[in-house]
């Protein structure tokens, strides 16, 4: 199965070399793309919030983040091919804009938190083009914080403000790109800085 539903989510089922694949590809040719990694409180959000769903039904592609989804497509008789979390995706995509000299753009965490994880994510990946960085305590409808990440063309937006927010931030926007993959990403900058 190409996509399996876990209640009222539609994961994408594809290990992550394969996501990793299609991300490439996508990012290659400047096809924008919205990623979600879905957890367990992702799937029970949308469950109850008609609002949460729509959004995440705008999601290019969605990814297990915890074994619980897997667990779950198992039970449910439509196995997931494996977790793919954020933190995850998070690290070979970094290691991706490395290799092919993407921009990356890096918003969200606390300011203090973000540059822990932007040293750590540099002394890891001394070439990376990190073209900019914002903390994550933004007014969702903050158009011109937008505006400046816009002009900074960047080819990933990766967006840990936490859901609902992250989701609801990338779908209000990624209409202002011309370009990009957005994802995202929860906790993880958090993890990037010990
Ligand atoms: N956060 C943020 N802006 C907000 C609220 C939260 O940038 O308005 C950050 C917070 O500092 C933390 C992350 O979002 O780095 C949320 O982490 P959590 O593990 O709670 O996210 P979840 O995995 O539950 O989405």
């Amino acid at each position: 199965l190409k996509t399996v539903h876990v209640q009222n989510v539609k994961f994408d089922n594809y290990s992550m070399e394969e996501f990793l694949q299609i991300f490439e590809e996508r990012l290659l040719n400047e096809e924008k793309t919205f990623v979600v990694t879905a957890n367990p409180e992702i799937v029970t959000k949308a469950n109850t919030d008609p609002v949460y769903r729509e959004t995440l039904n705008k999601a290019d592609f969605i990814t297990a983040d915890g074994i619980g989804v897997v667990i779950a497509s198992k039970i449910l008789k439509t196995p997931l091919k494996e977790r793919v979390s954020g933190f995850d995706l998070m690290g070979k995509l970094l290691h991706k804009a490395e290799q092919l000299n993407l921009k990356v753009y890096l918003l969200g965490a606390k300011d203090t938190t973000l540059e822990k994880a932007y040293k750590n994510i540099k002394a890891k990946h001394p070439k990376i083009n990190i073209v900019g960085r914002h903390h994550g305590y933004i007014d969702i409808e903050n158009e011109d914080l937008v505006t400046e990440i816009v002009d900074l063309k960047p080819d990933l937006i990766f967006v840990a403000l936490g859901f609902p927010k992250q989701e609801y931030w990338i779908t209000k926007h990624m209409h202002r790109f011309s370009k990009g993959l957005f994802i995202g990403l929860g906790g993880s900058f958090d993890v990037w800085a010990g």
